[in-house]
């Protein structure tokens, strides 16, 4: 393709709603600024929980159809970050949410932990080499916090990744493309930190507060590598969230999930490069994920 613009960032999440919790500021300031923003979605969510009452026979335990409604969330919620390419992987429906680790759903045949990753992967390999994304963004090893869902996403992603700059790896996918850099989704512990303080100060309209152990992909400060000040675009995260409706409940810089228990909502972003040249000088952090790359 020539007429791709010059920077491209892929996301690649388990989830409707972990992009926009995760990555909403990220995506709405790249997209602002007129990259290609691409996010793929691993499964439709369907074994989420639901927090509105009047919604809550939309369950997988109930009526079973929660996985269409989200798809209905997600693109509302892009709308919101101004993301125009999101897609499911292989299609809206291919892979199953896999509840929560060590649940019955996980063994179901489709469910997305169930599938092997040479399975799963090709539909991804077929969108790198398509969309040629510079930087990839998906979680660590341990999904961020143990979902099966999620650590078959990381699974996905940076095999994808490796089979898609492989020349003869499946050539019916597309040209060969090399991702430049692969960040990790990452909070710094000191950063949770203030946040839960902050929130326990300002005494949010939930029942309980969560916990830092609850925040996915929190590290110590020094394993970040890149943090992304997306003051400019909180409003557009927050209200992207807010359009995952039956997942997540905003009440001014905090929200929280089915559970009930509030946690800070955070507007700057960080992430670890895992693979690939920081742009940044020696031992200071980035601040552009696409600092040092050659957009051609
Ligand atoms: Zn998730």
């Amino acid at each position: 393709m020539t007429d791709l613009p010059a920077r491209r960032l892929l996301l690649v999440h388990a989830h409707p709603d972990d992009e926009s919790i995760n990555n909403g500021a990220t995506m709405a300031r790249y997209a602002a600024e007129g990259a290609l923003v691409t996010l793929v979605t691993c499964t439709l969510g369907e074994e989420g929980e639901v927090i509105p009452a009047d919604l809550a026979h939309l369950a997988a335990d109930r009526d079973d159809r929660l996985g269409a409604h989200r798809v209905g969330e997600l693109a509302a919620a892009m709308k919101e970050l101004g993301v125009t390419d999101h897609r499911f992987l292989g299609g809206p429906g291919r892979f199953r949410d896999s509840g929560m680790m060590g649940v019955e759903q996980n063994r179901r045949p489709g469910a997305f932990w169930n599938t092997d990753v040479d399975d799963a992967a090709p539909h991804l390999v077929e969108v790198i080499r398509e969309v040629r994304p510079q930087v990839l963004v998906t979680y660590d090893p341990n999904g961020g916090y143990g979902h099966p869902d999620h650590i078959q996403a990381h699974r996905v992603a940076m095999r994808a990744a490796e089979l898609a700059a492989e020349p003869d790896y499946r050539p019916d996918l597309g040209e060969p493309h090399t991702v430049a850099k692969t960040y990790w989704n990452r909070v710094p512990r000191s950063v949770a930190e203030a946040g839960f303080a902050r929130l326990r100060a300002a005494g949010a309209s939930f029942p309980g507060i969560a916990d830092v152990a609850d925040v996915p992909g929190v590290v110590e400060d020094d394993r970040i590598t890149a943090e992304i000040d997306g003051a400019a675009h909180a409003e557009a995260k927050a209200a992207a969230m807010r359009a995952h409706v039956t997942q997540i409940a905003v009440d001014g810089p905090f929200f929280a999930l089915s559970n009930d228990l509030g946690q800070p909502l955070f507007s700057v972003e960080y992430y670890e490069l895992v693979d690939g040249e920081s742009g940044a000088p020696a031992g200071e952090r980035e601040h552009d994920l696409f600092a040092g790359v050659d957009a051609r």
